[in-house]
């Protein structure tokens, strides 16, 4: 956006918001209101609606170009150094053509979780080279669509063990060597769940009495410190006592170590970071989890797999779902919702581009590079701790640590302090001999030349132990080698993107995900350096620009949710969930009150309500809801009667995931405070009250917001997100710290009065990174720069505007099935298509497969009622898109009508054959009662911008009986 393009005399604001002015008077003609203000004063009670705040601490909006000059001056402030600190996080090199092509290409970073199969083949297939490459390296069966980072990755670890453990005990075995960050997220999760962590030393193994009772243990390879120990010892002494051994192994190391599957291992967790996902001072990046094959049932997490379509012809689904929460609920295998495709899909992409000759280059020069700084730190005089080495050294000299750290950060080096007397270094592949060199100098070899590094790296040995290199092959499917020129990459992630449908197509209208625009500017900074090759550890003086932007964004959450602090460190709603719930379990627990562990839930909920509360130790009970959809009052008075001992929390979504403004909220809030539980309010919904209402003025203690639903943040094809949890003063102690933290107060034990006035936040992590995912935070940043508080406050009123048109607009073809007491929906609402079941045969899943044909992304499916469509259409789309989806549905509801008429024979009509591939519509003799044209283009118009989806429907039951979820072989495509 150049200035003059601004000087239009419109704001962002206006180029944010679909509908203009006028279109917005069409609209509240067909809603039957006079104007946005009388439009959210009906919907909004007025017990709950505020007037808008006089004071601010959001500044008033800004352009595009302001926005990002003041980004630019917050991100000069940050120093980048090379960080050798390691410890799970590494200098990586993008391949432009990924940062370019996926990292940079709204086709992918604007697309939703794959649950529409047909319309995502491209991300699917991405994904299912992300598995093998996971699989393959880690020597397991099977491997999932990514997890949210390493050290959550070995907590869904350690409960998949003590759930697929034969061992009945509550114990866990954890290596001292594993990393310290890992570490303090499982003390803080096992101690929540009634685990018993005991630490143990690798090279001594764990003795028999601590095998004792010991569901499983976790094993680091190589070690944090870089120490390399064969696990195989210990998973067979752990085996044979029933356990299940996990390993946290290093995917790059994997390339020439023998991996977790050579060596027994039942579970491998871990990064794939350093697979070209830059550092972002911590995230986001996709952790891995794999399993060995009879524990494929127990993933937590995505999952891709292999089915077929209608027309026999192979095609990729997410499989075995029905472990996740969004059905099990409590019982679900973990509580992850969003996960991190976006960046699973880079690091399968530096995977494919490298291939396995590749990656053993890459990890090759590593190990070199290593032990040539290994022998410059001997000439140096310090002491190599290990015997042996992958990229990660720990030397040791009296005394001389600390001027050694200061003498590397004057050259421009980041090294982790360990003690007085221990220095640790890790090495990347973006670590040249010229870095030799210098750190050579640093550590006061004299005669150290640029050459001299050169010859030592070239003729350095690895420091692998020579015992445990790898000789299972790896990467082998030809997807690994196909695409080693530039050319071959583009066009390969072309050829993925334009399989799949995202926003850059067409409105995703899900309800309850708010697929609202991601505007350019807001993606820009993301990829500047200052931002992106930042490690979570560096010190305070070198991210003094992301603090203050996360300043920035913890003070402007903190004043349109009503709380008092927040905490950006959630990687998604649900950790936001667990760390709001972690907290309130802590609340309680200061006070004495052990026995608060209920919590209640109403039955409308999003799955995640229920699994994150178990994973917070708690114990749900259902609440009842009334035929209007609303929280049941009298059924809530009588739980919290039932457990007025036991009370931990109410858990309620508000707006509800009904899409209404419930009434009585507020009694809902007052009634759980005076049974002595806390609120917690889900804000996933937020997108429906910023501006107009406040969870922390009506009753809420806690919520979580989702940045990449009401904040901007892409949905990544399933992932990124950030979950931040914000929270009233009295539970800012129990919110997520970590003790690497550059701030004071948001250290684990930190004080109540932090620095900057802040409050501290004192409790256990939830993330492995102090600030979770900030590489993306410039995106909320901007979106809220160009905003302001008054834009923020127009865009809730237009999404709420937009998702009334379509209720109205609706409603005589397909019955809204909950309205508030005004008659009105929220930002969202639900299309009870049961009764056109009953009379036509057709379902919400061909009316969802017939809106391809039409060129939509269908809205969400049977949640949270079956047999249903909730749409939510967000402030970002323009009236001609909301016209033509609402006409799409009404033609799709004539079509309906014409098999209830019997003109289409129920089983051969366009929607129960939908979707219809260009294959499917030209192929040899056409014997359907409807015509080719009906079948691929229903509407007039719909020619030129016409979307061919690549498959046809798929069966999903076939996938889940005969699992596949690593590439299959090329002749399947045959
Ligand atoms: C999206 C959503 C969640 C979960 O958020 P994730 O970021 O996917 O983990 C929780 N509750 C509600 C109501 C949601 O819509």
């Amino acid at each position: 956006m150049t200035r003059a393009q601004e000087n239009l005399q419109t704001s962002f604001a206006d180029r944010h918001i679909g509908t203009t002015a006028a279109d917005q008077q069409v609209m509240l003609d067909a809603v039957g209101q006079p104007s946005l203000d009388a439009l959210v004063r009906a919907a909004i009670p007025a017990s709950i609606h505020a007037a808008p705040a006089e004071r601010s601490t959001i500044p008033a909006a800004v352009g595009e170009t302001e926005a990002l000059a003041e980004l630019r001056t917050k991100a000069g402030r940050n120093t980048v150094r090379r960080a050798m600190i390691g410890l799970g996080y590494h200098g990586t090199l993008t391949p432009a053509v990924i940062q370019r092509n996926v990292l940079e290409n709204p086709s992918w970073y604007t697309a939703y979780t794959p649950y529409q199969p047909e319309i995502s083949q491209g991300r699917l297939e991405a994904l299912i080279n992300f598995q093998t490459m996971v699989s393959d390296l880690t020597g397991m069966a099977t491997a999932g669509a990514s997890m949210l980072d390493e050290g959550t990755a070995v907590v869904e670890g350690m409960l998949l063990a003590r759930r697929a453990s034969k061992v009945k005990g509550d114990a866990f075995l954890v290596d001292a060597d594993l990393l310290p960050q890992t570490r303090a997220l499982l003390d803080h999760r096992a101690d929540a769940v009634g685990i018993a962590l005991r630490g143990f030393d690798p090279v001594e193994g764990p003795s028999d009495e601590q095998l004792e009772g010991a569901f499983g243990v976790v094993l680091q390879y190589p070690g944090a410190s870089g120490r390399i120990v064969d696990p195989s010892r210990t998973i067979e002494r752990v085996h044979a006592g029933g356990g299940i051994a996990v390993v946290a192994a290093d995917l790059l190391a994997m390339t020439l170590l023998a991996s977790p599957g050579d060596l027994g291992a039942d579970v491998a967790v871990g990064t794939s970071q350093r697979f070209g996902v830059p550092l972002g001072f911590g995230g986001p990046h996709a952790g891995y989890l794999a399993v060995r094959a009879g524990l494929e049932r127990q993933l937590p997490g995505r999952l891709v797999g292999v089915s077929f379509d209608a027309d026999g012809q192979m095609a990729y689904r997410l499989s075995l779902q029905t472990r996740e929460q969004h059905i099990r609920r409590e019982k679900a295998t973990s509580n992850i919702c969003t996960a991190q495709v976006l960046l699973a899909v880079m690091a399968s992409m530096y995977a494919v581009y490298h291939g396995p000759e590749g990656l053993r280059f890459i990890a090759d020069r590593v190990a070199r590079t290593t032990s040539a700084l290994a022998g410059v730190a001997r000439d140096a005089g310090f002491e190599v701790v290990h015997e042996h080495w992958f990229d990660t050294l720990t030397l040791r000299a009296a005394g001389r640590a600390e001027s050694v750290i200061d003498a590397a950060r004057d050259a421009g080096y980041l090294l982790h302090l360990v003690d007085a007397d221990t220095v640790q270094l890790s090495v990347d592949e973006t670590t040249t001999p010229d870095d030799v060199s210098a750190l050579a100098h640093v550590f006061g070899v004299v005669d150290a030349t640029v050459p001299a590094a050169e010859a030592a790296v070239r003729d350095a040995a690895t420091g692998l132990p020579s015992d445990l290199l790898r000789s299972s092959e790896y990467l082998t499917h030809p997807v690994f080698s196909a695409h080693r020129s530039e050319t071959r990459m583009m066009r390969y992630l072309k050829h993925l993107a334009d399989k799949d449908y995202a926003l850059d197509r067409g409105m995703i209208p899900l309800g309850s995900c708010t697929m609202k625009l991601n505007a350019a500017t807001e993606m820009a900074a993301v990829t500047w350096p200052e931002f992106a090759n930042v490690h979570p550890f560096a010190p305070r003086s070198d991210v003094e620009g992301y603090l203050d932007m996360i300043g920035d964004l913890e003070t402007w959450l903190a004043e349109v949710t009503g709380y008092d602090t927040v905490s950006l460190q959630p990687n998604a709603g649900s950790q936001g969930e667990l760390a709001g719930l972690l907290a309130i379990r802590g609340y309680h627990r200061s006070r004495g009150d052990l026995d608060r562990t209920v919590c209640l839930i109403p039955s409308s909920a999003h799955g995640t309500n229920a699994a994150s509360a178990v994973l917070a130790g708690m114990r749900v009970v259902v609440v009842a809801c009334d035929e209007d959809g609303n929280v049941d009052l009298a059924d809530l008075r009588a739980k919290t009667a039932a457990h007025a001992e036991t009370l931990a929390a109410l858990m309620i979504t508000y707006p509800s995931t009904h899409g209404v403004y419930e009434h009585d909220v507020r009694e809902v809030c007052d009634a759980v405070h005076d049974a002595g539980g806390q609120v917690y309010v889900d804000g996933a919904n937020l997108n429906a009250l910023l501006g107009h209402a406040r969870f922390g003025d009506f009753g809420g203690d806690v919520s979580h917001l989702n940045l990449h639903k009401t904040f901007c943040i892409p949905h990544g094809g399933g992932g990124p997100g950030v979950g931040p949890v914000a929270a009233k003063a009295h539970l800012a102690p129990f919110l997520p710290g970590h003790a690497m933290a550059q701030q004071v107060d948001r250290r684990p034990g930190s004080s109540a009065d932090g620095t900057d006035g802040r409050l501290a936040h004192a409790g256990g992590p939830v993330s492995a990174a102090p600030y979770g995912s900030p590489s993306i935070l410039p995106i909320t940043w901007t979106y809220v720069r160009m905003m302001g508080l008054e834009g923020l406050t127009r865009a809730t009123e237009a999404a709420v505007l937009g998702a009334n048109y379509i209720a109205s607009r609706l409603r005589d073809a397909f019955p809204v099935l909950y309205t508030g007491e005004s008659g009105l929906v929220a930002h969202e609402c639900i299309l009870d298509l049961r009764p056109l079941r009953e009379t036509s045969g057709i379902t919400v899943d061909d009316v969802a497969k017939r809106l391809v044909d039409y060129g939509f992304h269908a809205p969400t499916m049977s949640f949270p009622v079956a047999g249903t469509l909730m749409v939510e259409p967000t402030e970002s789309e323009d009236l001609a898109e909301l016209d033509r989806f609402v006409d799409a549905m009404l033609a799709i509801r004539a079509e309906a009508a014409a098999v209830e008429r019997g003109e289409w024979p129920a089983d051969d009509n366009p929607l129960v054959h939908a979707p219809h591939t260009a294959a499917s519509a030209i192929s040899g003799e056409w014997t359907h009662p409807y015509t080719r044209e009906q079948a691929v283009y229903p509407v007039p118009g719909i020619s030129a911008r016409k979307y061919w989806p690549p498959v046809r429907r798929i069966d999903q039951a076939y996938g889940d009986r005969n699992l596949v979820c690593a590439c299959p072989p090329i002749e399947a495509f045959a």
